[in-house]
């Protein structure tokens, strides 16, 4: 497809998403208008970049749904000054959409190979504010937290314990949990110190979130 189809596809894309997901936050949308979302898939599926499909990205993942990075997103509810967590980069899409959005983003990235070709599609994009990292994201980023807002996207068995130690307080935790057909996306609060809220927000199916050797969970 040229780039004029494309850009042509991608603001129908966002058109489609705010009449089919009224609950989406207007900055969340904007975000997915302004960042391309080809260029994290293979050329060969360049003509479905804009559907609202998930698309393999090798290794055996995917791209998340368009719709699932507007609802994900607009759940954590990023403002312009936070400081987000990603557990999960895979393709840098999501993690591109956060970039438009908030202060900075850390995203966390189990393979290394995926690690290394998201940084390279963002750094060409040019978003400010962004660093990518190979490792085991279960564990969380010790040395950027606390941060004010966590998305994971990959399916946790349970809540990474890490991930609730490194959320500041008043900060918020997007998370998929569950196995198989039983997942479901949990909205996490730190209200205090010691104390957590838990919302469920809706059933979703993610690849699952795998811990290296030495992963704690609570
Ligand atoms: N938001 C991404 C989703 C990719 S799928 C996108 O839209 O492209 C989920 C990703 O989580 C995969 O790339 C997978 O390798 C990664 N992942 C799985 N377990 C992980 C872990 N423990 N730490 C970090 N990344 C992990």
């Amino acid at each position: 497809m040229r780039p004029a189809g494309l850009d042509a596809a991608r603001a129908r894309m966002v058109r489609d998403l705010a009449r089919r997901h009224p609950g989406c936050e207007p900055r969340v949308l904007e975000a997915m208008a302004r960042i391309p979302r080809h260029p994290f898939v293979d050329e060969a599926l360049w003509g479905r970049a804009y559907d609202d499909e998930a698309l393999p990205i090798g290794y055996g993942q995917t791209i998340s749904r368009p719709s699932t990075v507007a609802r994900m997103t607009s759940a954590l509810g990023v403002g312009p000054e936070d400081r987000v967590l990603e557990v999960g980069t895979g393709s840098g899409y999501q993690t591109a959409v956060l970039a438009c959005l908030a202060g900075r983003v850390c995203s966390v990235e189990l393979l290394p190979a995926l690690a290394v070709r998201a940084r390279t599609i963002l750094d060409r994009l040019g978003l400010p504010g962004v660093e990518v990292r190979p490792g085991d994201g279960s564990l969380g980023w010790p040395e950027r937290a606390p941060f004010d807002r966590i998305l994971v996207t990959a399916a946790a068995a349970e809540v990474p314990r890490a991930l609730l130690d490194q959320l500041a307080v008043d900060g918020s935790l997007v998370v998929p949990v569950g196995r198989g057909d039983g997942q479901e996306i949990l909205l996490i609060r730190r209200t205090g110190p010691e104390a957590w809220s838990r919302r469920t927000l809706e059933p979703c199916r993610f690849v699952p979130l795998r811990a290296e050797a030495g992963g704690r969970s609570a």
